[in-house]
């Protein structure tokens, strides 16, 4: 899968974990681009509500995916998501999107469909992408997978500090039990378990485990 020069780091985890945040600062620190694989599952969810097409039916959600103008770039050091030409951001993480995205999360077609977008960024960049599936699905082959986990605690309490009203523990049942590509730790993928550091601590973990993978930094 990965047959030209660029890399891809794996980071998998639940929701609310920190695995977002780690993501970003080793992609700040080694120079790579931060792909949020998440904003193309909740793009798709807010067009489609926006559609008025009801979340829980996948066939009108099926037939809607070839009219959707969704596409994929990167600003600055991190990727992004344009609907009909406009970059999406804060209605990305609407109560509503909450609450839908991992039903259409789990539509076979809408995942075939962005990680196909998610493996072309590797044609254009050595890249940190971070998800559920990336180690296992969209890049299994890359030796760089860390799966960042912490207790629901933690979580809950990092959604509620945010001022987001988010049922996270729903969505990792649901994420975690479909049968397409559910959350697991995937072949070859370090746990680092976040519920005890600090953001810098966290990624000198993250760190310490991508050498021990092999990936070779300059200290
Ligand atoms: O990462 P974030 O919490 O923003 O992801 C939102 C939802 O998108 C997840 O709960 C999951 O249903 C879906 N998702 C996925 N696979 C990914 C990334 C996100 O199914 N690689």
């Amino acid at each position: 899968m990965q047959t030209h020069s660029h890399f891809a780091i794996a980071i998998d985890g639940p929701a609310a974990s920190g695995k977002s945040t780690i993501a970003k600062c080793l992609a700040r620190e080694l120079g790579l681009v931060m792909v949020n694989s998440g904003a193309m599952y909740r793009a798709v969810t807010w067009k489609i509500l926006q559609m008025g097409i009801d979340p829980q039916d996948a066939t009108a959600i099926v037939a809607a995916l070839p009219l959707l103008q969704l596409s994929c770039g990167v600003s600055g050091n991190y990727s992004t998501v344009s609907l009909d030409g406009k970059v999406l951001d804060e209605e990305l993480r609407e109560t509503i999107v909450n609450q839908s995205v991992s039903i259409i999360a789990a539509i076979p077609a809408v995942r075939n469909m962005l990680v196909q977008l998610q493996r072309d960024y590797l044609n254009h960049t050595s890249l940190v992408m971070e998800g559920r599936d990336i180690g296992s699905i969209v890049f299994p082959d890359t030796p760089y997978k860390i799966y960042v986990d912490a207790s629901e605690e933690v979580r809950a309490a990092r959604r509620s500090a945010e001022g987001v009203t988010d049922s996270v523990a729903a969505r990792d049942k649901a994420d975690s039990n479909r049968n397409n590509s559910p959350l697991i730790v995937a072949e070859g993928a370090v746990v680092l378990d976040n519920s005890d550091h600090t953001v810098a601590s966290a990624v000198a973990a993250a760190l310490d485990i991508l050498r021990s993978q092999g990936l070779a930094m300059h200290d």
